[in-house]
């Protein structure tokens, strides 16, 4: 049975390991992953919503940063989901708090909604799905500029807020908020792959 990691330093962890078991149905183990070693004993991996700037010093601490970029460059599918797309981009627009890990060719915007659109929850037309995703916004970040190796899932107006690269997926909102597995479901496809 696949073994998918979810980064549990802090943020979202315990919505996303229910939602993955949902979507899941029996198929995948979902263990929360804290210590070195971990990551390479899983298959797949989540990283979170939460607080980047923690998330980032929390990483870093923990001794997880290596293991995290090689299990991205093996090619192992993970999901990032808002602070978790922060921490892949390869650029945070002005802002200097957050050290990006580079992973995914994407410059993005933090807070990118701005104060009055704290959360707000949309209706998108996400590539792949054949009705509307309603999908939650926190606070979220949005992706500016994207790679020529990156594919756009879906769009707020004009910002970027679901996109994917080979074995990157990245989205702008929390779908480990909402009842819909189907962004769930993409992923563990990707495991299939
Ligand atoms: N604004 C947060 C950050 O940049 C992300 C918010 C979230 O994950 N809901 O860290």
């Amino acid at each position: 049975m696949a073994r998918i990691g979810v980064l549990a330093l802090q943020g979202d962890v315990s919505e996303h390991v229910q939602a993955l078991e949902r979507a899941a149905a029996g198929k995948a183990q979902v263990v929360g992953v804290r210590k070195p070693g971990q990551i390479e004993e899983c298959q797949a991996l989540v990283l979170p919503g939460g607080e980047s700037t923690t998330i980032c010093r929390q990483l870093q601490s923990s001794g997880l940063t290596e293991e995290l970029k090689a299990a991205a460059l093996s090619g192992k599918p993970i999901l990032a989901t808002c602070a978790g797309l922060v921490l892949i981009s390869q650029e945070v627009e002005g802002d200097n708090k957050v050290r990006p890990l580079g992973l995914m060719d994407i410059k993005i915007s933090r807070n990118a909604f701005g104060p009055q659109r704290e959360s707000f929850e949309a209706d998108l037309q996400v590539k792949g799905l054949n009705r509307p995703y309603r999908a939650v916004f926190i606070r979220a970040p949005a992706i500016c500029e994207v790679g020529r190796e990156v594919e756009v899932l879906a769009r707020v107006g004009e910002a970027v807020v679901a996109a994917r690269q080979k074995n990157l997926l990245a989205l702008a909102f929390h779908p480990e908020l909402t009842e819909d597995a189907r962004i769930h479901q993409i992923f563990l496809k990707m495991l299939e792959a």
